[in-house]
């Protein structure tokens, strides 16, 4: 494979060329559905049953206590882990997949071209440089070296970055480094960013810059954005909100508009 047909550069995102929709506002699509997904882990259950939809070009806030089961729902919704029961959809214009379904390696593919991912702490490989991390995701959907780097450079840039690509992770500020993290979410051209606690280890202005430049490069620039958060700010600026308690989603805010 020479080139990831999702593969891109960054002309989409255009920071507030769009302004958010409403919860609740009418979503063309769904493009990731999920129903009573089960999860135990000895006595523990982590996931009693959620059924969520997460339609395209949104922004899904999941929010809830620690131990209420969003990062094993983000988990599952991303394919890193299978569930024991219930069934997740992938929903493209050639037709539907089931993700639960899928070999380890179908899975591993998918998440390396169709799925973004966004961590608390980055996960960025700490010898290596901004432009390198973000290039290297692109390297291994196939896209050859050069122009890898030219659109990690992009998409550095599109992210604030410009003039800090030779830079080491740890030559970054924390919300410098969650940028080169969404800089590599982006450049394979993923249709879904999961973030989980994205803005947990950074003070509330630099989160405030971080959710600016994650929304700006997925939901406004028509991607999904799945955000795991205990920051009701960073809720707030999605377009829906679903509440978990003991493994259940409570509450959707799309269910109230
Ligand atoms: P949250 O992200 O909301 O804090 P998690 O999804 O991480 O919640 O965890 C839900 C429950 O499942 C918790 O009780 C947690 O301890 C348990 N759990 C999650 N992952 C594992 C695992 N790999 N092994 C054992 N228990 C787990
Ligand atoms: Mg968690």
């Amino acid at each position: 494979m020479t080139s990831h047909p999702g593969f891109q550069t960054p002309a989409a995102p255009r920071p507030g060329a769009q302004t958010s929709t409403a919860a609740g506002a009418h979503h063309p699509g769904t493009v990731l559905a999920a129903h009573s997904l089960t999860k135990t882990y000895g006595a523990t259950v982590a996931l009693a049953g959620v059924s969520l939809a997460v339609r395209a070009g949104e922004a899904l806030a999941i929010m809830g206590a620690s131990g209420s089961g969003k990062t094993t729902l983000l988990h599952s919704l991303a394919g890193i882990i299978t569930p024991d029961s219930g069934s997740i959809q992938l929903h493209a214009e050639g037709g539907s997949r089931e993700m639960t379904d899928m070999s380890e390696a179908k899975r591993t593919d998918l998440r390396r071209t169709e799925f973004g991912f966004v961590f608390q702490e980055g996960m960025l490989l700490p010898e290596l440089t901004a432009l390198e991390n973000v290039a290297l995701a692109a390297m291994l959907c196939g896209v050859e070296r050069k122009r890898a780097e030219h659109a990690a450079g992009e998409w550095l840039a599109a992210m604030g970055l410009r003039g800090m690509e030779a830079r080491r992770i740890g030559e970054l500020s924390g919300g410098q480094a969650q940028r080169v993290a969404i800089a590599r979410a982006q450049v394979t051209g993923a249709r879904i960013v999961f973030a989980d606690e994205p803005t947990g280890a950074l003070d509330s202005a630099t989160s405030s810059d971080v959710m600016t430049a994650l929304l700006a490069a997925t939901s406004r620039a028509g991607r999904s954005l799945v955000v795991v958060t205990h920051d009701p700010e960073v809720a707030a600026r999605c377009d829906r909100t679903v509440r978990m308690r003991d493994g259940r989603v409570l509450d959707d805010s799309a269910a109230r508009a």
